[in-house]
């Protein structure tokens, strides 16, 4: 489908065209379209549909009350409240909860009146000014954008969060009023492991087991297995899985973000293949709102140009998250798997301006400090080395630069 495109001898012209229509794309196109109504948008994506299958939440502190206003036509839940569980530690905060469904993703943005999509259509090759389709076509545009997921690197060194859900229909209501953003009082095998819990109805709950482990193999079949229990042990009897979603998310542990960039050359890179998201939670959607408002400034919608204030986003924001590295380190290298749940045990003893600081990315020195002081939830020995940047059992070691 290419209303509103020009076409010409197989080539499709348009003022912004966007390869891959994922979260990261899909924003910076939603917000274009606003802020720039006169502009030709054209987003090419590979699958059926925009925004693949996923939920994305996000705290509502993670993002300004002018980026909830753009962002309103694609939220499907809201929660007021919160909690946490964990052996030694239940709390319930008041900081809001928002979701988004893929499916909602894929209607909003068919409905900008400037947004062009075609799906089902993968692209072949791109460069700063072309996206070149399997099927032949070109898209020919002065800013072109490469939001095709996650890119691997040899220049990040990574842990994985991966995770499965289901969104189930239980037989009678959960009794559940807010979403559990972690349930970690459960068994842990494979890293650090907890239950998410969204409560969408009040017999529809989305039920995700989650683990950060040193490895990115998933298997899907013992985490359904698990689910199935975990419903049980609180008493849940499962009427119907609605539908299923996984991932396997980086966490970064070190790497040269400069060096990442260098090998990117093909056009400007968004999402998660700008290496744009939180190193601790893998999650990407605050980023993804703040570039696409940053995109939307630019004077100049050229390659050239995004490319320069995209890199310099992305290396900013890198450095600025030194300290989310460091965090991370102490969860995968100095606390066994089994233990790991208790540095976010800990964490969440810590005041709820300082959590809610923490998932937007954007915390003080003082928090940092409040985070490190006292003493560690890991054994000290195996603590120190990580701080210096160093494997406690002097391997992979980090090649952070300053
Ligand atoms: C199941 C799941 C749930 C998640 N939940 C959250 C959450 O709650 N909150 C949060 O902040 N983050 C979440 N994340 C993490 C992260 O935000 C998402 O992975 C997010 O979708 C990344 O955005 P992106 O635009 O970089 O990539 P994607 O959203 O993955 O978009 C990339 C798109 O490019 C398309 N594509 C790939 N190759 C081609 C090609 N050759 N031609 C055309 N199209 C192509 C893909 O089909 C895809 O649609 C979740 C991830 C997963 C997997």
């Amino acid at each position: 489908m290419t209303d509103g495109q020009d076409v010409r001898d197989n080539t499709i012209t348009a003022d912004v065209a966007l390869a891959g229509g994922g979260l990261a794309n899909g924003l910076i196109a939603w917000r274009l379209a606003q802020v720039r109504p006169d502009l030709k948008i054209l987003i090419v994506e590979a699958g059926q549909t925009l925004g693949g299958n996923h939920t994305w939440s996000f705290h509502e502190t993670d993002v300004t009350p002018d980026q909830h206003d753009w962002m309103a036509p694609f939220i499907v839940h809201r929660w007021n409240n919160q909690q946490v569980s964990f052996p030694e530690r239940q709390r319930r905060l008041e900081t809001g909860y928002r979701s988004i469904t893929s499916e909602r993703f894929d209607e909003v943005l068919r409905s900008a009146p400037n947004i062009s999509v075609i799906t089902g259509t993968p692209v072949d090759w791109l460069s700063n000014d072309v996206i070149g389709l399997t099927d032949e076509r070109r898209i020919e545009a002065p800013l072109v954008i490469d939001g095709r997921g996650y890119y691997p690197s040899p220049h990040l060194q990574l842990g994985w969060q991966k995770f499965l859900g289901q969104h189930v229909r239980l037989e009678k209501p959960h009794g559940l009023d807010a979403p559990v953003i972690m349930d970690a009082d459960i068994p842990q095998e494979g890293g650090y492991r907890f239950i998410y819990l969204l409560p969408f109805t009040d017999t529809e709950v989305l039920i995700e087991d989650t683990y950060y482990a040193d490895d990115d193999a998933l298997d899907t079949d013992a985490l359904r297995r698990r689910i199935a229990t975990y419903a049980q042990n609180r008493g849940w009897q499962i009427a119907e899985v609605i539908r299923e979603e996984d991932g396997i998310l980086p966490i970064t542990l070190g790497g040269d973000i400069e060096a990442y960039w260098r090998d990117y050359v093909e056009a400007p890179p968004s999402g998660l293949r700008a290496a744009l998201f939180h190193p601790v939670t893998g999650y990407s959607l605050p980023d993804a709102v703040r570039v696409a408002d940053l995109i939307a400034a630019q004077p100049s919608l050229r390659s050239n140009d995004i490319v320069d204030a995209m890199r310099s986003y992305a290396i900013e924001s890198w450095h600025s998250q030194r300290f989310y590295r460091l965090l991370n380190r102490m969860l995968f290298w100095a606390a066994k798997p089994t233990e790991r749940y208790k540095v976010l045990q800990r964490f969440y003893g810590l005041s709820p301006r300082l959590i809610e600081r923490f998932y937007a990315g954007q915390n003080t020195l003082g928090d940092k400090i409040r985070i490190l002081a006292g003493k560690p939830p890991v054994p000290i020995h195996r603590a120190l080395p990580c701080l210096a940047g160093r494997h406690p059992d002097g391997i992979s070691p980090v090649t952070e630069r300053a």
